[in-house]
């Protein structure tokens, strides 16, 4: 089975901006498109960005058992829908969640077999820059958002790996060899027979 990484941490974080650095780095990565029903942000594609959708839809679809995980956040909501993990993980690919903690931890109870990474700010103060300086959200959101990230900050010791996006470089740098090396993990037994193979034919 094809592996699963859980990006998770606050809001503005940088999850995204990682992601995207890592994706360009590990193009055999696919990132699996959340549904939410929070409004589209100026830019944003339904289908690319996410699959946006109302609040009924979003119920009826958990109750039909659609999600594999799901959370209330900041007054919204948003899943992985079975659906786009699965067809992914069919063709062999390994998938990338960008979720929040809540849903990190679902993940956890029924895919414990995914590797989970927490980012976390070099500071809240730092993470209420980031925020506010993407400007994507008014400052009542800005505000909701930190709240909830106080929580999600303490949640930290959780998680097997956490990386601080200090640096942009350097934490793209620990988080890319976080998952090349549990990718190459998941290879090993194929380059352990060819490096086999290639013993025998340099004996003499
Ligand atoms: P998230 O996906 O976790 O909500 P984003 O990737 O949208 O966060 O990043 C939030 C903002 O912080 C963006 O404006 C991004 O350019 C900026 N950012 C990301 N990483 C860093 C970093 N290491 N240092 C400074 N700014 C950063
Ligand atoms: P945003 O509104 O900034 O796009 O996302 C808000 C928060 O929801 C972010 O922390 C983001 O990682 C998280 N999120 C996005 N998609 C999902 C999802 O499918 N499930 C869960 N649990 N969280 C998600």
């Amino acid at each position: 089975m094809a592996k699963v990484f859980v990006i998770t941490g606050p809001s503005g974080v940088g999850k995204g901006t990682l992601i995207q650095g890592l994706m360009t780095c590990l193009p055999e990565l696919e990132l699996s498109i959340s549904a939410t029903t929070r409004e589209p942000r100026t830019g944003e594609r339904d289908g690319v960005d996410y699959h946006f959708m109302s609040s009924s839809e979003f119920q009826r679809r958990l109750q039909a058992g659609e999600f594999v995980e799901h959370a209330d956040y900041a007054g919204r909501r948003y899943g992985t829908l079975r659906s786009e993990l699965d067809r992914r993980l069919r063709a062999g690919s390994p998938v990338v969640l960008e979720i929040e903690v809540q849903g990190a931890r679902q993940i956890r109870r029924t895919m414990p077999e995914a590797v989970q990474v927490f980012i976390a700010p070099p500071s809240l103060e730092d993470l209420r820059l980031r925020l506010e300086h993407r400007g994507t959200d008014d400052a009542a959101e800005v505000q909701r958002r930190l709240a909830v990230a106080e929580d999600e900050l303490a949640a930290r010791s959780e998680f097997e790996h956490v990386v601080v996006n200090d640096s942009l470089e350097r934490a793209l740098e620990l988080l890319t060899e976080i998952v090349q090396g549990s990718l190459a993990k998941c290879r090993a037994p194929t380059s352990h027979y060819t490096r086999g193979q290639q013993g025998k034919a340099t004996q003499p």
